[in-house]
C-alpha cells in the first residue's frame, strides 16, 4: 500500500482519509476528502457470523481504496454496528455480527499499519451530520439512526459525547413497553423494536395474521403469507398510498415522537436528526413523530423543544463521519 508513514499532525486537516462503515451485511468504504466530498467507493459482503471474515472484507476495502487513491491518506476511521469500548479497542457487543469482547484495533492494526479511529457507526454519521449536514454548528446534537434496530450518537460542545464507558446513545434500548416484545439486546420492550425497519415488519405482521380483510392489499404482495410480510413491503405499499401501510408509518412515527420528547428530558437537545434506513420515508414518519413530540414533551408550551429534522448525508453518513473522525484524531495526535 501507499504511504504508510503517517502524517504529521500538522497537515492532517488538509488531507483525504478513508471511511469504513461496517453494517450487519455490507463493508462499505470511501476515500473522504476534508470537506467531506467521497472521492470514490467500494464495498465487500460482511459475513456476519465470523469475526476473521468480517476483518478480512475490512482489510480488502481499505486496500482496494488505496491502492487507487493517488496521494497521501491520513488514516483509516471505522465506524461498525456495535458497542466499542471509550478508547474504541474493543467492540464490546455486536447484537448483528460476531463481535463479543473482540480486540479490533490490535488485530486491524496489524493488518493495515495506518493510524484509525473505531468506533460506533451512528456515533460516526451523527459527528458527519455535525460536520457537514443537518445538525451543523449545533451546541447539542443528537442523531437518531432507524434501521434493522435504532442506533444514536451525541455531539455536545463540539465533541462527540461517547459515555464513560463508550456506550452512550444506545437509545433503541430504552424500555418503552415493559415485558413487550423480545430484543437481540437480552431485554424486552426495547424502543428499536417499536420505532425501526424490523418494527416496522413485525407490527405488519401481527395486523395481517389478526385483521387479514384489513390488511388486503399488503398481503397480495407477498402471495397471502403473512410471515413474508418485512419493512420494505410497508414502506413500498404506503408510497402507493396503501391506507394501511400509511397508519403502520405513523405509528412508528409516533413511537420516535415519544421517544425524542423522553430524551428531550434528558438532555434538551437543539436539533434531532434521523438518519437510516427508515428516514428515506421522510415526512411520512418524521410528521407524525413531531406531533406526538409536540403532544409528549415534558412541560410542553412552557418550554422550547428540539427541531427533528432529516438526515442530509444518507448512506454515507457513516464512512464521511469515521474518516473525518480519523483526521482530527491524527491532527490532535491521538490516533
Ligand atoms: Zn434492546
Amino acid at each position: 500500500m501507499p504511504s504508510p508513514t503517517p502524517p504529521s499532525g500538522t497537515d492532517a486537516a488538509d488531507l483525504a482519509a478513508l471511511g469504513i462503515d461496517i453494517g450487519g451485511t455490507k463493508v462499505a468504504g470511501g476515500v473522504v476528502a476534508p470537506d467531506g466530498t467521497v472521492l470514490a467507493t467500494a464495498r465487500r459482503a460482511t459475513p456476519g457470523s465470523s469475526v476473521q471474515e468480517t476483518e478480512d472484507a475490512i482489510a480488502a476495502v481499505v486496500e482496494v481504496l488505496a491502492r487507487g487513491h493517488d496521494g497521501p491518506l491520513v488514516g483509516v476511521g471505522v465506524g461498525a454496528a456495535g458497542w466499542f469500548d471509550r478508547t474504541g479497542d474493543t467492540v464490546l457487543f455486536s447484537p448483528h455480527l460476531a463481535w463479543r469482547h473482540s480486540a479490533l484495533r490490535k488485530d486491524l492494526a496489524a493488518r493495515l499499519q495506518r493510524p484509525m479511529w473505531l468506533g460506533n457507526d451512528a456515533d460516526a454519521a451523527a459527528w458527519a451530520e455535525y460536520r457537514y449536514g443537518a445538525a451543523r454548528g449545533a451546541d447539542l446534537a443528537l442523531m437518531i439512526t432507524l434501521g434493522t434496530g435504532i442506533g444514536g450518537g451525541i455531539v455536545m460542545d463540539g465533541r462527540l459525547q461517547r459515555g464513560s464507558h463508550g456506550v452512550a446513545g444506545e437509545w433503541g434500548h430504552m424500555r418503552v413497553v415493559p415485558d413487550g416484545r423480545l430484543c437481540a439486546c437480552g431485554n424486552r420492550g426495547c424502543w428499536e423494536q417499536y420505532a425501526s425497519g424490523t418494527a416496522l415488519g413485525q407490527t405488519a405482521r401481527e395486523v395481517a395474521r389478526s385483521s387479514p380483510a384489513a390488511a388486503a392489499m399488503l398481503l397480495e404482495r407477498v402471495d397471502g403469507d403473512p410471515d413474508r410480510l418485512s419493512g420494505e413491503h410497508v414502506a413500498t405499499a404506503a408510497a402507493e398510498g396503501d391506507p394501511l401501510a400509511l397508519e403502520l408509518l405513523t405509528e412508528v412515527g409516533s413511537w420516535l415522537g415519544q421517544g425524542i420528547a423522553d430524551l428531550a428530558a434528558v438532555l434538551d437537545p437543539e436539533v434531532v436528526v434521523i438518519g437510516g434506513g427508515v428516514s428515506v420515508l421522510g415526512e411520512m414518519v418524521l410528521g407524525p413523530a413531531r406531533e406526538r413530540l409536540d403532544r409528549a414533551l415534558p412541560g410542553r408550551g412552557f418550554r422550547p423543544g428540539p427541531r427533528v429534522v432529516a438526515a442530509r448525508l444518507g448512506a454515507e453518513a457513516g464512512m464521511v463521519g469515521a474518516a473525518d473522525l480519523v483526521r482530527r484524531a491524527v491532527a490532535e495526535g491521538q490516533a
